[in-house]
């Protein structure tokens, strides 16, 4: 089995090498991550300046682009002749839960995985740091595996969190929907800069969830691991077909 990882946190975050480590159990692995962190940079593509590639070491590629670009990259041009059986990015540092996966380069490599017909699994683990990577990896290693031989619908790719605990302490694999957010008032940090001009701070303050059982959130709270089938036809067919009407008010 040939199985490519990425990340967003970079080529040099500790959550892909214990990551890589762990999958040798499963197969012949090869990296690609970017060179710096790349969080929150969503599904990306670099278009309009040059992309390159350096082996940091056998297998191991560093790229100065974003996640998605890196996943392009691997499957595309690295892997051409003989395409990874699987593609896992991660261990993210920090969740990506819920409505988060949409800003996640994490998620995002697994998503361009996905578009690009391999299976593809992200794993994130929760802050705060240090990070239990190790035990992360292991779940990854057991998902990983079922992937592998069970595979995954079209268009379906696997989105997990892990708790932030030692193993021992973590329970049970729990398959799960994405939880939602709770924007609170504050949301928005204003501050004001030397000169008197005005800047904000997106996010920074803590995160709150809809307090839902079945949800990722509400899973990992319970110190389980959650797991959420992702899919990436983004239309709403029951909508569709209630405002199909509209068509006649708009023409
Ligand atoms: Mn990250």
């Amino acid at each position: 089995m040939k199985i490519l990882v990425s990340n967003d946190d970079g080529i040099h975050s500790p959550g892909i090498h214990i990551l890589a480590e762990a999958l040798k159990e499963l197969g012949e692995v090869s990296v690609v991550a970017p060179d710096r962190e790349r969080n929150a940079v969503g599904h990306a593509l670099t278009l309009h300046k040059p992309l390159r590639a350096e082996e940091i070491k056998k297998k191991y590629f560093s790229l100065n682009g974003t996640p998605t670009d890196c996943i392009n990259w691997g499957v595309l041009h690295l892997m051409m002749k003989s395409p990874p059986d699987l593609i896992v990015s991660g261990i993210n540092k920090g969740a990506n839960l819920g409505d988060d996966v949409t800003y996640s380069g994490t998620v995002s490599a697994a998503i361009e995985g996905t578009l690009l017909g391999i299976p593809s699994i992200a794993v994130s683990q929760l802050g705060p740091p240090p990070y239990e990577f190790k035990a992360a990896s292991v779940f990854a290693v057991k998902i990983a595996k079922q992937v592998l031989s069970e595979g995954l619908p079209k268009d379906i790719l696997l989105n997990v969190n892990v708790p932030n605990l030692p193993i021992e302490k973590i329970r049970k694999i729990k398959l799960v929907s994405l939880g939602r957010r709770v924007y609170e008032d504050n949301a928005i940090i204003e501050k004001v800069d030397p000169r008197g001009r005005k800047y904000y701070w997106i996010g920074g303050t803590s995160i709150l969830w809809e307090d839902k059982p079945g949800t990722d959130n509400d899973a990992v709270k319970g110190h389980h691991v959650s797991v959420t089938p992702l899919h990436l036809d983004l239309t709403h067919y029951g909508v569709l077909k209630k405002i199909k009407k509209w068509e006649k008010v708009l023409n």
